[in-house]
């Protein structure tokens, strides 16, 4: 991989840091005018911290996370992530250090609704390093982890939202990311299937997963292990 290796390896807390964002900003134009969605945002994520972003519509919370997912390009600045400089990978490779990379979890699950549970998440590790022997049963230990064990052949619509969102997180897991973003991963949801949801994601974060979340949800925030603040595209670090 031609992406730059520099600069996650600082400790402190005897924590290794697994992304750092140096001076992110992201400028859309429209008609004439710049938006300025983001602004020189600077964060320093640890590995297995659990951070949630919060702030009001229109913030800049879906721009940061579209960048650090390489989903948009930056204006300005760096994310290196698990030593990879994500802002100069070449678009080519972009899929590649997508997939290897960052788990996605969205409110809406977006799985595939012809494929079964085990399908979609075996589908997430279909380009990727795991032996096309071992796809399958990695699949399925993913799901039975996460209580999911009988519901291996269901389809999407014969799951509840929060089955639903649990193969979601079983699919975001399978390429074992550096990085999970979930935008509103409990937005759709009962207050006792988010409860189990959050519990998921502090459990995961505490063998060692680091998880970003966008939420509006403040009982969410309330268990992250960090919650970064951000209006009008200004975010502080703390
Ligand atoms: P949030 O997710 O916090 O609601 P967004 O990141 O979606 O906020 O948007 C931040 C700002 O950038 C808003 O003012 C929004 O209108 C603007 N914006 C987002 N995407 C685009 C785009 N593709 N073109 C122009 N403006 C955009
Ligand atoms: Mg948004």
């Amino acid at each position: 991989m031609s992406a730059e290796k520099s600069g996650t390896d600082g400790h402190k807390d005897g924590q290794k840091v697994i992304m750092k964002v140096e001076n992110l900003s992201k400028t859309y134009i429209r008609g004439k005018i710049p938006v300025h969605a983001l602004r020189c945002a600077c964060i320093t994520v640890r590995k297995g911290e659990f951070l949630a972003i919060m702030g009001p519509s229109g913030s800049g919370k879906s721009t940061l996370l579209a960048l650090i997912g390489t989903l948009e390009k930056a204006t300005d600045g760096k994310i290196i992530l698990d030593g990879t400089d994500l802002t100069s990978v070449p678009e080519k490779l972009l899929p590649r250090v997508r997939r290897e990379k960052i788990g996605f979890i969205f409110q809406h699950y977006n799985l595939i609704p012809t494929l079964s549970a085990l399908e979609n998440v075996e589908l997430a590790m279909r380009f990727s390093r795991v032996p096309k022997k071992d796809r399958r049963d990695r699949a399925k230990t993913l799901l039975e982890d996460l209580g999911l064990g009988d519901r291996l052949n269901h389809k999407p619509t014969e799951l509840s939202g929060g089955e639903q969102q649990r193969v979601s997180i079983a699919r975001a897991l399978a390429n074992r990311p550096a990085l999970i973003l979930a935008d509103e991963p409990t937005g759709e949801v009962d207050s006792k299937t988010r409860d189990s949801i959050v519990r998921i994601f502090k459990e995961l974060s505490e063998k060692g997963q680091t998880i970003l979340v966008v939420t509006h949800d403040p009982e969410v925030a309330k268990e992250c292990s960090r919650a970064l603040q951000i209006t009008d595209g200004l975010i502080k670090d703390n």
